[in-house]
């Protein structure tokens, strides 16, 4: 058993699990784990998260948050089968002026000095430069979530220049450096916009320049575990570098969760519960102390909160509560408040873990 801390600065237990031939003890309750209402999909099978961190004398709680995960709408240019937001071109869930203010003031006096922008594209919300204007002149250090095909939208030909003049940290989805996987999972003539716009970028100092952070991001094409994240930089450093001269700053290996478009696409194929099987026989208690829900929190379009975007995905409100809004709450009221949780959780701590930010243990 390894000793890890919690936001109380005491320690936190964690340790190995130790699998009965090779499986976790399948739990039929249910416990304290929050039920996700009939429209939206998860595993159904298998064990349930809350009882086996309990089982390790875990419980799941926030630490003090340093982060705004803000969900700037549902609306994109694409539709990619692995999209937990279920977001396309036809979805109108966007955030509006009004509700940024209000982010903006609650940001300036919890003193908020990091943002990831996600979506959907963030870009394609009309209010979006003007959000981040403002961010930034409150000194915010802002990531923004794109998915590079959006440099092309009709209206959007300056974004790569605007985001290399404020100097906007970018995460960018790219799944594999070859056509027929990216263009398999995102669609038809992704891939090759996708070259163009990181060589776009590359040209405008993104990737070269310290402070022109250029992050791809790969989750897998199918019902299986990212490689381990290290090797797998490697091999993209060199197949981007060798033929397309593309360089990049970090990789970031995602675990596709089973929730909702994924999960539809699991269970259409019949995979689901061999996939869910996969994720808990590679549960790794030592990723629980970087979570994502324990160090950030996440808003929807309309401002509500909630413990990470999965759960804002499945209509988890914040630590399972009633519904609020960020403006509802106390910064200083978070820490120590629980982690609404069920089994998709098991997404994130499945071999190497994995996060917004990529993997949580080596
Ligand atoms: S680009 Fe991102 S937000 Fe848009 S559909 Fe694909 S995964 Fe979803
Ligand atoms: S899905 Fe992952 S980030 Fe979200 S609450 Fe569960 S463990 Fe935390």
């Amino acid at each position: 058993m390894s000793l890890t801390r919690n936001t109380d600065n005491t320690p936190m237990k964690t340790a190995e699990i130790h699998l009965e031939n090779g499986q976790l003890p399948d739990h039929p309750s249910v416990g304290s784990t929050y039920q996700v209402a009939d429209q939206f999909t998860i595993p159904q099978t298998g064990p349930v998260f809350d009882e086996t961190l309990a089982a390790l004398g875990i419980e799941l709680k926030h630490a003090q948050p340093n982060e705004l995960q803000i969900n700037l709408g549902k609306l994109c240019n694409l539709a990619c089968h692995h999209c937990h937001v279920d977001a396309g071109p036809k979805r109108t869930e966007i955030m509006t002026w009004a509700t940024m203010q209000k982010i903006l003031r609650w940001a300036k006096q919890a003193n908020i000095q990091k943002v990831d922008l996600t979506g959907g594209a963030p870009e394609m919300n009309p209010h979006f430069r003007d959000f981040c204007h403002a961010l930034l002149n409150m000194g915010v250090q802002i990531t923004s979530r794109c998915n590079i095909t959006v440099l092309y939208e009709q209206g959007q030909e300056d974004l790569a220049q605007w985001y290399a003049d404020n100097k906007i940290r970018l995460v960018c989805s790219l799944p594999c450096y070859t056509e027929d996987n990216v263009d398999a999972q995102r669609g038809k003539g992704v891939f090759d916009k996708s070259i163009a716009g990181l060589q776009l970028l590359n040209s405008l100092g993104y990737g070269h320049d310290d402070a022109l952070s250029l992050n791809l991001v790969y989750n897998p094409g199918g019902a299986f575990l990212p490689p381990p994240q290290s090797s797998l930089e490697q091999d993209y450093r060199n197949m981007l570098r060798d033929n397309f001269n593309i360089t990049f700053s970090n990789l970031l290996a995602i675990t596709n969760i089973p929730i909702n478009r994924f999960a539809h696409a699991l269970q259409r194929d019949g995979e689901i519960n061999d996939y869910q099987d996969l994720l808990v026989s590679n549960f790794n208690a030592s990723t629980i102390d970087q979570l994502m829900c324990r160090h950030l929190i996440n808003l929807d379009w309309e401002g509500r909160v909630f413990d990470c975007d999965f759960n804002q995905m499945l209509d988890i409100p914040m630590s399972g509560q009633q519904t609020r809004y960020l403006w509802d709450i106390e910064i200083d009221g978070v820490a120590g408040q629980p982690i609404a949780t069920n089994r998709h959780c098991f997404g994130c701590t499945a071999g190497a873990g994995s996060s917004c930010g990529g993997v949580l243990s080596d």
